[in-house]
C-alpha cells in the first residue's frame, strides 16, 4: 500500500522555530516531523512513499532522497503551482492502483495504519477519515456521524452552535480508495476537506474512524513545544493502537452526571461539578476515558435511540466545555424482562452486554487493544463493580449516590472514593509508583 504525504506547506507560523523550511522539515527531538511519519507507516509495513512538494521542497527531497537511506521507497509529486490540499493527487493516478493512505505532512503522530485500513474495509468504505475528539470541540470543524460511523455531514465551526454535538473532529489523516484519485480529474487547486470529502460524504461513501491515537498538528510554537514534551514522555508511542492501552472505563450516572433516576430526555443531564477537570486529567495521562452505561430506559420505551444520543452528544459538549473529552461512551439498550406495557421488544433480550456482563468492556477492548487487566473500572454501584471484577479490572467505588439502586455490599472494590476527582487521583498516583 503506498503512502501519499502532502508536504507542500510552507510553515509560516512557525517562523521563529523554522527559519523558511518547509513544515514537514521542522525537527522535533532531532528528527524532521516527516521522518516521525515515515517511521510510523513503515512500523505498519507500509514501505512505498509519494511525497507532495511544491517548489520549495528541495530540502525535502535532499535529505530523503529515494528513502533508502531509511529502509523506503519515495517518489516525489513537484506541484510547479500551488494547487491546495488535494490537487496533486492528479499525478499520482498512474502510480497508485489500490488503496492508499493520506497523510498531511504537518502532524505528528503514531497511529496503528493497519487498523486504520481494516476498518476502512470493514466499512466497505470509499473515503475514511481519521477522526477523535479534542479539548476545545466548540472551535473546531466537527464530523457529524451516524451510528454505523458513517459521515452525515461536516458541521463547520463557523455555524452558530445552539445544539448539543458529538466531540468528533478531523486529524487530516485518510485511508482512501482509488476512487478518490479518479475523482481528482484535473491538476488543478483542489482543497481536500472542502471539495473531495464533502463530495463522497454527501455520495454516502465517507466513513469516521473514531480513535485515541496521538495525532497533532505543530502549527504554532505553543503547540509545538507541548508536543515535544509528549514525545520526549513517550506519550505519543504509547498511544497507538498497535501497543496495548489502559483505560480507565466511566459509569455514567453518578460517575458522569448527577444521580437523579433514570436520564430519559436531554434537559435532566446534569454534570456532576468535577466530571469535566477529572476526565480531563485522565485525557493527559496514557489512559483511555471510556463510558460504558446501561439504558434499560430504550429497552422499556422510556426514551429513544435519537433522545438517547442526543443526552450524550449533551454528556459530550458540556464536557468539552470543560476541555474534556471521552474516547467512546458504549451502552446497552437492552433488559431481560419482558411484559410490561410499552415496551420494545427488539430490545427485550437477554444480551451480552448489560452490566454485570462484560460485552460492552469487550467491544472497547476489541476497537482500542485495551488490556483490561491494567485498566480500572469507576463506577457508584454494586453492579459497576462486579462488572470490573468479570472484566479482570481493577475497581473504584463511588460513594457519591445517595440511595444508589443497588447498595454496595457483595461486590469487593480494590478502593472506595467520595468523588471522581478523588477516584482518578488515586489511579494517577499508583501508576507513578508503579513506574509503569
Ligand atoms: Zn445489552
Amino acid at each position: 500500500m503506498y503512502a501519499v504525504i502532502q508536504a507542500g506547506g510552507a510553515g509560516t507560523r512557525l517562523k521563529t522555530i523554522t527559519g523558511d523550511l518547509p513544515k514537514v522539515m521542522v525537527e522535533i527531538c532531532g528528527k524532521p516531523i516527516l521522518e516521525w511519519q515515515l517511521e510510523s507507516l513503515k512500523k505498519s509495513g507500509i514501505h512505498d512513499f509519494l511525497v507532495i512538494i511544491s517548489k520549495n521542497g528541495k530540502a525535502i527531497s535532499d535529505y530523503f532522497g529515494d528513502g533508502k537511506k531509511f529502509g523506503v521507497s519515495i517518489s516525489y509529486i513537484k506541484e510547479e503551482s500551488p494547487l491546495g490540499t488535494a490537487g496533486g493527487l492528479y499525478f499520482a493516478r498512474d502510480i497508485i492502483k489500490d488503496d492508499f493512505i493520506l497523510c498531511f505532512g504537518d502532524l505528528m503522530l503514531d497511529v496503528d495504519w493497519m487498523r486504520f485500513h481494516r476498518f476502512h474495509k470493514e466499512k466497505g468504505s470509499a473515503l475514511t477519515a481519521f477522526a477523535h475528539p479534542n479539548s476545545h470541540p466548540f472551535d473546531s470543524d466537527l464530523l457529524v456521524s451516524d451510528e454505523d460511523e458513517k459521515i452525515i455531514k461536516i458541521d463547520s465551526k463557523n455555524n452558530v452552535r445552539d445544539y448539543y454535538y458529538e466531540n468528533l473532529t478531523n486529524a487530516g489523516l485518510y485511508v482512501c480508495s482509488k476512487e478518490v484519485l479518479d475523482y481528482v480529474a484535473e491538476p488543478t487547486k483542489i482543497d481536500f476537506e472542502k471539495v473531495v470529502l464533502k463530495h463522497f460524504v454527501e455520495d454516502g461513501k465517507a466513513y469516521a474512524y473514531r480513535s485515541s491515537e496521538y495525532v497533532k498538528d505543530c502549527g504554532t510554537p505553543d503547540r509545538f513545544y507541548s508536543v515535544e514534551n509528549d514525545l520526549k514522555n513517550g506519550i505519543i508511542h504509547g498511544k497507538s493502537l498497535a501497543n496495548p492501552q489502559k483505560c480507565i472505563f466511566l459509569d455514567r450516572d453518578g460517575t458522569i452526571n448527577k444521580y437523579n433516576g433514570l436520564v430519559t430526555k436531554t434537559d435532566e443531564l446534569k454534570l456532576e461539578e468535577d466530571a469535566a477537570s477529572a476526565i480531563q486529567k485522565i485525557n493527559s495521562s496514557k489512559y483511555l476515558a471510556i463510558c460504558v452505561t446501561n439504558q434499560p430506559v430504550i429497552a422499556r420505551g422510556d426514551t429513544t435511540l435519537e433522545e438517547l444520543k442526543n443526552i450524550h452528544n449533551k454528556m459530550e459538549t458540556l464536557l468539552g466545555k470543560g476541555g474534556a473529552y471521552l474516547d467512546a461512551l458504549y451502552f446497552c439498550p437492552h433488559h431481560p424482562d419482558k411484559g410490561f406495557e410499552g415496551e420494545v421488544p427488539e430490545f427485550k433480550i437477554d444480551c451480552d452486554c448489560r452490566k454485570p456482563k462484560i460485552g460492552l468492556l469487550k467491544k472497547a477492548e476489541a476497537r482500542f487493544n485495551i488490556d483490561l487487566k491494567k485498566s480500572w473500572l469507576i463506577g457508584d454501584t454494586d453492579r459497576d463493580i462486579q462488572t470490573g471484577i468479570n472484566g479482570g479490572c481493577r475497581t473504584i467505588f463511588l460513594d457519591t449516590t445517595p440511595n444508589p439502586p443497588i447498595r454496595f455490599k457483595d461486590a469487593k472494590p480494590d478502593f472506595v472514593c467520595h468523588s471522581l476527582t478523588e477516584a482518578v487521583n488515586l489511579i494517577l498516583t499508583l501508576e507513578r509508583d508503579d513506574h509503569d
